[in-house]
């Protein structure tokens, strides 16, 4: 059985500490002022204080955010286009109960690997059976060819990884296999099994894709490959979580992801989309992906988070995301600790020449800073990662908040007064324990203690790949 495990994540050597996240000697040296103040850190110290203070995270601001995000939510859901969030109908009407049997697969398409995944379904008693998963990078040259190029190799990999099945994966007679495809790019979604691509992201420019079904795509690969697979469920990473969590906890309503990026989904019931024109759903509910990476009001923001958005690809454009998400804490930090460096002589004379390069501080170094409690690592350094991932952490629950609140407004007790969980997936959310305790705090003070005891957030790993394949399942064109 092979198991893709996550690298461990790459971590550069920076000169302002020696452990754990380099070797390289401080580039200052410490000479302490009579208040015990390194004298060399002392002229950033007002950079630091006005740093603190627009990134503030008092109650009043996480009350805001979670109120705006609720108004927000409802005016996507009433018309497309109606607000920053896009609230997009993901066509999955039913979730998986836990009596799903058989044989399905999942590939998993969102950044340069793909994963695929096979699972032997044995019921309410026996449920998983059996899981196997493999990871293929993808080559560079195939995320700048044609479409059939990479839907070929995606069709063969697959392929082979099929041609393995055997042992406790059993395919009933007279059946085609059927896969859940993660995708996770933006689409139109036009059924639970078909969606157009919008644009290619994340670095893929494959000519001939944008405009068409990406499920066909992969559909007449796998024929030309004389795979006999075909696709039955296209979702996105949030809604595979949460089929994924919900197969073992009834009580899950909510998923969402910090990772690289940050998007939520949750179950909503059909009677308050009215941009669905009265379509029902034979469950009378489904679930919307929020794309709440959009949202933007009332977040603090501060001078470093305006200069990096407007040298962003997309300025302007998903400030929730660059406030909160993986791919941005790092680069935040970075700029700061660039603003001290020049006019506060953080580091001495000289400013530490990678740290001008932008994206070379990642986020798991903020996060490794923040866990390093020896006494090699300036103060001031750790004080800034704190200041930034804390107010990351917190806008997150506030955003949980906003969603829980808006499913609660529309019907009473569907959420406080019961117990509902959030399930939580992505390298941010896994691997950085203060980030996870700010977002937890913030959701507790905004609930107060009484409610927050209802609301559970948890973890969820990897829920996303079993969770596509219990969605093919759940839509499988076979009776189950
Ligand atoms: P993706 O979002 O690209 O699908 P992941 O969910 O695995 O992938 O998240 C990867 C991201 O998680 C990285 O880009 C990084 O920002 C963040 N991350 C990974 N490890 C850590 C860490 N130790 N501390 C903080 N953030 C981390
Ligand atoms: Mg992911």
């Amino acid at each position: 059985m092979s198991f893709a495990v996550n690298p461990p994540p790459a971590v550069r050597s920076f000169p302002f500490s020696r452990s754990p996240i380099g070797r390289t000697p401080r580039v200052s040296m410490v000479v302490r002022s009579g208040a015990g103040v390194p004298i060399a850190t002392a002229a950033a110290l007002p950079i630091l204080t006005k740093l603190q203070n627009d990134c503030a995270t008092p109650l009043p601001v996480l009350r805001h955010v979670a109120d705006a995000m609720a108004t927000d939510m409802r005016a996507g859901l009433a018309v497309d286009g109606g607000s920053d969030l896009k609230m997009i109908l993901s066509y999955v009407d039913s979730l998986p109960t836990g009596n799903e049997r058989g044989l399905f697969y999942a590939l998993d398409l969102g950044g340069t690997n793909f994963r695929v995944l096979r699972t032997q379904l044995g019921g309410k008693d026996d449920r998983v059976i059996a899981t196997e998963c493999d990871q293929v990078s993808i080559p560079q040259d195939l995320m700048f060819g044609t479409s059939e190029e990479l839907f070929d190799f995606i069709a063969s990999a697959l392929a082979k990884f099929a041609q393995k099945e055997g042992g406790k994966f059993v395919l009933p007679d007279g059946r085609s296999r059927e896969t859940g495809f993660t995708f996770s790019f933006p689409v139109k979604q036009t059924s639970i099994d078909s969606g157009i691509l919008i644009k290619w992201t994340k670095g893929f420019a494959v000519s001939g894709t944008p405009g068409k079904d990406v499920v066909a795509c992969l559909n007449e690969a796998m024929k030309r490959q004389g795979l006999d697979m075909r696709v039955s469920a296209l979702v996105n990473d949030t809604v595979a979580t949460l089929a994924g969590a919900r197969y073992w906890d009834n009580d899950v309503m909510v998923a969402v992801i910090l990772g690289t990026g940050t998007n939520a989904c949750y179950v909503e019931s059909v009677d308050a989309i009215p941009k669905l024109n009265g379509q029902k759903t034979t469950s009378g509910r489904t679930i919307v992906n929020t794309e709440w990476g959009a949202f933007s009001n009332g977040l603090p923001l501060t001078e470093f988070d305006r200069e990096m958005d407007a040298e962003s690809i997309n300025p302007g454009e998903q400030l929730f995301e660059k406030t909160i998400s993986g791919m941005y804490l790092g680069e935040i930090v970075r700029r700061i600790l660039v603003r001290m460096a020049e006019s506060g002589s953080l580091f001495g004379k000289h400013v530490p020449e990678r740290l001008r390069t932008p994206f070379t501080l990642g986020t798991p170094n903020i996060s490794s800073m923040q866990q390093d409690t020896s006494e090699d690592l300036e103060a001031m350094v750790v004080e800034v990662c704190d200041t930034i991932a804390k107010r990351g952490g917190r806008l997150a629950g506030a955003g949980i908040v906003g969603i829980l609140q808006k499913m609660e407004e529309d019907s009473k007790g569907i959420v406080f007064r019961k117990r509902t969980v959030v399930a939580m997936d992505g390298g941010l959310y896994e691997h950085h324990p203060q980030y996870r305790r700010y977002l937890k705090d913030a959701v507790t003070e905004l609930l107060g203690p009484e409610l927050s005891n209802n609301v559970v957030i948890e973890h969820s790993k990897d829920g996303s790949g079993i969770g596509a394949a219990l969605l093919a399942a759940t839509n499988s064109i076979y009776e189950h």
